[in-house]
């Protein structure tokens, strides 16, 4: 039997890569044998909503990593358990049984991920064992880019300016592909057999995935064609002019450092608008560990809890299945359903529109994002959500509503998305493609739906709901 002192145990999480992950580096590179192990819990899975879609990239990129472990001799353990309270003793066990002496993962920030990583360390500490994390989520430390009374900002924009100004480019250069490997054939034939069992059962379709070659591919043909006008196009649903690399950074595959070598590489500076997009996700995970609150559905600004909030179920039912009657809406939310995807300009059109508009609670959307979208994270959904229904930090003042005709003729001036999504209104004339109703009524068609809420009224009504909550508070 190996002495215990040999063996480290990496845990993958929302890290599913060994490129850039802190966990392969030198800093851990030492005598110790790895072994790779990851858990999927039934019960989170379903408590946070994770839709189908990202399950599917998730299960095929799990199968992918188990053979490129077995090619470098790392057994990986693939394990379905009921819930994450098992995880402590279930590690206590594996560990014993694999005389491993010391665990290592990258910190989560979600509220039950921090509580399951406190539960294990407990355990493990009691046990004498070593439990170390990382932070590799992000490129900069979570509670490290503070204003002057060394407190997490509330506002983007000084955010912004500090992490820029802190951002370490040499830290970019970490190797990681530090690890020992294994020879012990018993090992192998267990993560074997664990892997034939998590797969015997799992059925999926997915179209997201790609092997990170490929992704990076994508990522390099997006910096040389797409990036130096991204600040134009990124706004205009109808252009494919963003990364798409947000399913990617979502379950760990790439890393915000990958990404961002590649733009120092390619020269490119880095107070450019796509890096912008980069830092507020960042900004929202520095936030969730800042404010563990956040973790658990509370709103950023108190007072928004005195919000009455519409409970119509017809109403939420209308705007779940793109049946609004505003076009650029349901655009929108037939793109996420068809495509677990929503182009950034339409994900805050449909999100103003459901809690302002609707007044109907921005928990409520974000739990439908989550269920379907591909790149479905806790920090960024939270922020974004939060941020347009002006319950959030540096939201928008509630006061502020996107009015989505406006919107619609700004960011898809020919109708183009619409048309995509929308297909009933494919023949309609590009002049009223935003407001289709009168021309529908002339032509005496029936083919689409009446605008659900009038535009005016919906918004003072709002703006009073929300006067009204800060006043009660
Ligand atoms: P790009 O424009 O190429 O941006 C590059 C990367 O920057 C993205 O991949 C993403 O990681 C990050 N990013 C871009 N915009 C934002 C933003 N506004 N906030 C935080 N990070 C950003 N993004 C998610 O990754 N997961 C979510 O669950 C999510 N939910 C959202 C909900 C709402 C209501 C709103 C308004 C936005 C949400 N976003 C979310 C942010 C944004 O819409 C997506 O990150 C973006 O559309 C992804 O496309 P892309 O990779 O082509 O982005």
């Amino acid at each position: 039997m190996m002495s215990k002192n040999n063996r480290r145990l990496i845990w993958l999480r929302s890290d599913l890569r060994m490129m850039d992950n802190i966990l392969f580096s030198r800093d851990y590179e030492s005598s110790e044998e790895t072994i790779v192990i990851y858990f999927h819990a039934i019960h989170e899975w379903k408590l946070h909503k994770k839709s189908n879609i990202q399950r599917a990239l998730i299960f095929d990129r799990l199968k992918y990593l188990y053979l490129l472990f077995k090619e470098k001799n790392i057994p990986f353990f693939i394990f379905e358990i009921n819930s994450f309270s098992e995880i402590p003793d279930f590690l206590i066990q594996f560990m014993n049984q694999f005389s491993i002496q010391k665990l290592l993962s990258n910190y989560e920030y979600e509220y039950d991920e921090s509580e399951r990583d406190h539960a294990v360390h407990f355990l493990l500490s009691r046990n004498n064992f070593e439990y170390i994390q990382m932070h590799n989520q992000t490129l900069l430390e979570p509670g490290t880019v503070l204003n002057g009374e060394k407190k997490m900002y509330k506002v983007f924009t000084p955010f912004k300016k500090k992490w820029i100004h802190q951002l370490d480019r040499s830290k970019f250069n970490i190797e990681t592909n530090h690890y020992n490997t294994l020879t012990d054939k018993i090992i192998f034939e267990s993560a074997q057999n664990a892997y034939n069992n998590f797969f015997r059962d799992v059925e999926y379709e997915n179209k997201y995935f790609y092997k990170e070659k490929e992704i990076l591919e994508i990522f390099n043909s997006f910096v040389l064609n797409h990036l130096a006008d991204y600040e134009f196009t990124r706004d205009i649903p109808a252009i494919n002019g963003t990364s798409k690399m947000s399913p990617y950074l979502a379950v760990g595959i790439v890393s915000p450092q990958t990404l961002i070598k590649i733009c120092i590489d390619s020269k490119i500076a880095l107070d450019n608008s796509w890096v912008n997009e980069i830092i507020w996700r960042e900004f929202y995970i520095h936030l969730l560990q800042a404010f563990p609150d956040l973790g658990q559905n509370k709103p950023f600004l108190q007072y928004t809890k005195f919000i009455p909030w519409n409970e119509s179920e017809d109403d939420f039912n209308k705007w779940k299945k793109g049946m609004t009657g505003f076009p650029i809406v349901d655009a929108g939310m037939r793109q996420l359903i068809e495509e677990g995807w929503m182009h950034n300009r339409v994900r805050m059109i449909v999100a103003s529109f459901l809690t302002k508009n609707l007044l109907i609670h921005w928990k409520k959307g974000q739990d439908w994002f989550m269920q379907h979208l591909v790149d479905g994270t806790f920090a960024s959904n939270n922020g974004g959500w939060q941020w347009s229904a002006s319950t959030g930090t540096d939201s928008q003042p509630y006061f502020r509503v996107f009015n989505p005709i406006t919107q619609s003729k700004n960011f898809d001036p020919n109708g183009e998305y619409i048309k995509k999504y929308v297909p009933e209104l494919k023949n309609i004339p590009r002049k009223y493609i935003h407001e289709p109703w009168d021309y529908i009524q002339l032509n005496s068609e029936n083919i689409y739906y009446e605008p659900m809420v009038s535009l005016s009224s919906s918004r003072k009504q709002a703006i009073e709901t929300f006067k009204f909550a800060k006043e009660k508070y």
